[in-house]
Formats: C-alpha cells, sequence, structure tokens
C-alpha cells in the first residue's frame, strides 16, 4: 500500500486515537495493527497483521502492571530491528519517564527508535550546588560573620578514605569554607579519638566535624558518631539526627541520602506513587534513602511519598530482578559490581548507582571505580542514569559542604 500523505495522516489520527482509548486495546484500522498503547506511551509498536504481535481483544486491561509494559515489546530491550529508509519525518514524539523516542514510518512499518537513558551528570548537578553554597557563605560573611569551617578527622591510610578526605577539604577550598584535616595513626585509642572529638565539639571556629569512616575494628563507630555534636553532625549520623530523619523532622540528613534526594529532585523525577526499589539497607546509606523516598511530602521534613521496597544481601536474586523490574526508580547501593542488568530494568526506569567498586582491568591490571549496575547494558533500557564516576559522588561532597553550611546558620540562630 503506497504511503500517501492521506494514508499517513489517517495512520497518526488512528494512532492518537489508540492513545486516547480509553480501553487500550489494540485496534486495527487502514490495514495496520496498533498494538495496546499504555496510559503513559512508552515503547509504541505499529506493524503489518500478521508481523509480530496478536491483538489482545479479550480480558482486563491491566496496561497499568509491569507486564503490560513488556507485552507490546517486541524485542527484550524493547527496540523494533528494522531502522526505516533515512529521513522520513517524525510522526510521533512521546514521554515516557523523561525518556524520549520518535516513531517513523516506513512502509507499512511505524518502527521506533530508542535513545539510550539520559545521562544524569552528578558533576553538573554539583556545580549548581556549589554555586549556591558559594552564595549563601559569601552572605553570612557579608553580615559580619565568620567562614564556615569544616574539621575533618581522619584515622588510618585507608587510600580511598584520604582520597575522600582530600576531595572533601578542596571542595570546601572552592566553595569559601574553610577547612582542616586531623589525622590520626591507624592505633589511635578509642578514648583519644572520643578526646580529639569532644575538643572540636567545644571549638566555637568550628561549624561542622566529621569522622571519616570506617574505621579500624578496635573502634567502636557508633560511639563515635554519637559523640559528635548533633548540631555540628555535618555526616548526620549520630542517633539524634538519624532519629530526627525517622521522625520527618528537620535534620542534618546524610549526605549521600541528600544527594540521592537532590538528583531525583533537580531533575524533576516524580516519586509521588511510584515504585521505588532500594538495594541495600546500611544504616548510613540505603535505610536513609528509602526513609526520604517512602516518607510524606507535607510533612516538617517532606518525603518522596514513593512506594519503597527494599532489597538486602539475603533477597534472593529472582526476587530481587522481580522488584527491581516492577520499580520506576532503582536505587542501588550494595557495593556489588553488576548487581543490576538490562533484564532486570523497567522500559523508561530511572537509575541511580550509589555503588562504589575498584575492580582490576583485566588486560592492564589497572583499577577503575564501577557502581553496582551495568552501566552500557542498562543505558540501553532505562530513561535516566546516573554514572559511576561523576554520579551520585560529587553531589555527596556537595551535600557535606551544604550541611556545613547549614551548621554554620544553626549556630548563629542559638
Ligand atoms: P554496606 O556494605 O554498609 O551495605 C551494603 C548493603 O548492600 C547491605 O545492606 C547489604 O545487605 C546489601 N547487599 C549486599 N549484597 C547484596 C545483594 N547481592 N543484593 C542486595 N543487597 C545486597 O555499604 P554502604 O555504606 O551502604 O555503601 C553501599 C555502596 O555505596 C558501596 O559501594 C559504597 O562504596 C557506596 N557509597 C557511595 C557513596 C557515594 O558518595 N557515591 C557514599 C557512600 C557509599
Amino acid at each position: 500500500m503506497p504511503s500517501t500523505p492521506h494514508c499517513a495522516e489517517m495512520k497518526l489520527q488512528t494512532l492518537h486515537l489508540a492513545r486516547r482509548s480509553p480501553h487500550r486495546r489494540s485496534l486495527w484500522c487502514a490495514g495496520l495493527l496498533i498494538t495496546r498503547i499504555p496510559p503513559t506511551p512508552h515503547l509504541c509498536t505499529c506493524m503489518e497483521p500478521g508481523v509480530g504481535e496478536v491483538p489482545q481483544t479479550t480480558g482486563p486491561s491491566t496496561d497499568d502492571s509491569p507486564q503490560a509494559d513488556s507485552h507490546f515489546l517486541r524485542e527484550p530491550h524493547g527496540v523494533l530491528s528494522h531502522i526505516p529508509r533515512p529521513a522520513p519525518p517524525p510522526v510521533a514524539e512521546t514521554r515516557m519517564d523523561g525518556h524520549f523516542s520518535r516513531a517513523y514510518w516506513s512502509g507499512f512499518k511505524l518502527a521506533t527508535l530508542r535513545y539510550p537513558a539520559a545521562v544524569l551528570s552528578g558533576t553538573a548537578i554539583a556545580r549548581q550546588i556549589h554555586k549556591e553554597i558559594q552564595a549563601s557563605v559569601e552572605q553570612l560573611v557579608a553580615q559580619g560573620n565568620r567562614r564556615p569551617h569544616l574539621a575533618v578527622i581522619l584515622v588510618g591510610d585507608d587510600p580511598a578514605s584520604r582520597v575522600y578526605v582530600r576531595n572533601k577539604t578542596r571542595a570546601a577550598s572552592l566553595l569559601g569554607i574553610s577547612s582542616s584535616a586531623l589525622l590520626r595513626p591507624a592505633g589511635v585509642s578509642q578514648a583519644e579519638l572520643l578526646d580529639l572529638i569532644d575538643q572540636m565539639n567545644r571549638d566555637w571556629r568550628v561549624s561542622g566535624l566529621l569522622v571519616q569512616l570506617p574505621l579500624p575494628g578496635h573502634i567502636n563507630e557508633r560511639a563515635v558518631c554519637n559523640a559528635i555534636a548533633p548540631e555540628k553532625d555535618v555526616d548526620g549520623f549520630h542517633i539524634v539526627n538519624i532519629g530526627k530523619l525517622v521522625l520527618d523532622q528537620r535534620t542534618m540528613v546524610p549526605a549521600t541520602p541528600a544527594a540521592v534526594w537532590e538528583i531525583i529532585k533537580r531533575t524533576g523525577i516524580e516519586t509521588v506513587g511510584k515504585n521505588v526499589l532500594v538495594v541495600g539497607r546500611s544504616k548510613n546509606v540505603g535505610m536513609p534513602i528509602a526513609m526520604l523516598l517512602h516518607s510524606d511530602r507535607n510533612h516538617e521534613r517532606p518525603g518522596g511519598d514513593a512506594t519503597v521496597t527494599i532489597a538486602h544481601r539475603c533477597t534472593p536474586r529472582d526476587q530481587l530482578a522481580h522488584h527491581c523490574r516492577l520499580a520506576d526508580i532503582v536505587i542501588a547501593a550494595a557495593g556489588v559490581p553488576q548487581l543490576i542488568t538490562a533484564d532486570m530494568v523497567k522500559e523508561g526506569a530511572v537509575v541511580i548507582d550509589v555503588g562504589i567498586n575498584r575492580i582490576h582491568e583485566t588486560g592492564s591490571g589497572r583499577i577503575r571505580l564501577v557502581g553496582d549496575v551495568d552501566f552500557e547494558g542498562v543505558q540501553q533500557k532505562a530513561g535516566f542514569i546516573t554514572p559511576v564516576p561523576g554520579g551520585v559522588g560529587p553531589v555527596t561532597i556537595a551535600m557535606v559542604m551544604k550541611n556545613t553550611v547549614t551548621a554554620a546558620r544553626n549556630a548563629l540562630a542559638h
């Protein structure tokens, strides 16, 4: 059948009709089968009769279920293999939870070109937050106050911890925040460390204080976190700050969960009523992320109002995959490379990779940083994805700086 303008217009109208159809069932029109169109169109496939799927004409509409999503996908990654002749005008552009696809006519076929997920640059988001922090610091100084000061205690010489501390003090100096790194040997006793923390708590020049974790095995991390004055606790690990977080009260939110929140909110990703899977339940990362996202948006510390599932090391692999496929937003914070693969991710989902894993590259033997997500594979399926490095990491550091300025302001208020 020649694809005349009139015919193409009819097909387009049919596509619109199908989208508006309350039953969202398959439509036969102009010799074409338009498979069920979801409420928020994902990949719309339109094909010749007899090619691909059998029309669904019976049974209740289950378009809101994830199974319905996969129903109209012809290939595991939801991409029609046939790419049309060059330069036909786009006839439909759909937005799918932030993911764009264009549909093109090609003879009898409407094929969908799939763009890879939009990569959410943590570096760019951090830059935005930095500007706000700088403005805030300069305002404080212009009002006659001291610059906020961040004190960081580092115990031992773990290379990764040294890098984190260096990144924090470097970020502070870039933002007009003064800082000091207090180094103690790995053999420092718990009593000596608590004594140092006490000195910092009482030093009025110190606005924010953090002890870089992990600590050597002979030191009780909980005792150390609880020794930091809650109002100076820029990591938000003090029991009082955790309690306030759980009760949806305004508090110092731990930096990494706060970073995940900022990435989601600044990108404009909807969380209300969405399914979120948090992979990892640690008290510093997974648990607070889940707290932020499930809680009520109208409370003192607004939450995401999402339906949150938490997976952990005892979650069987098939259950992890099952929950992952249901999730609109997946937040991976397990510290397991390649844990989240493309087959586990729903089409158009938001995937935030918190994991930082150091792996040896085969061949060169060099150490490379990777997250928990198979980035290359998942990028072909997701709507949004954060990279590692350059994703959650830079925003985490920015949130430590923001907490330091908050601590300085709180000190002025009291
Ligand atoms: P953790 O070791 O304390 O916790 C890991 C969590 O993952 C645990 O709750 C565990 O039950 C869960 N888990 C382990 N294997 C699993 C599996 N196969 N399936 C499902 N869950 C599994 O680590 P953490 O401090 O919570 O950090 C998690 C990851 O995030 C690490 O890779 C860490 O390096 C990284 N991290 C990144 C940032 C950042 O700024 N980007 C900050 C902190 C931590």
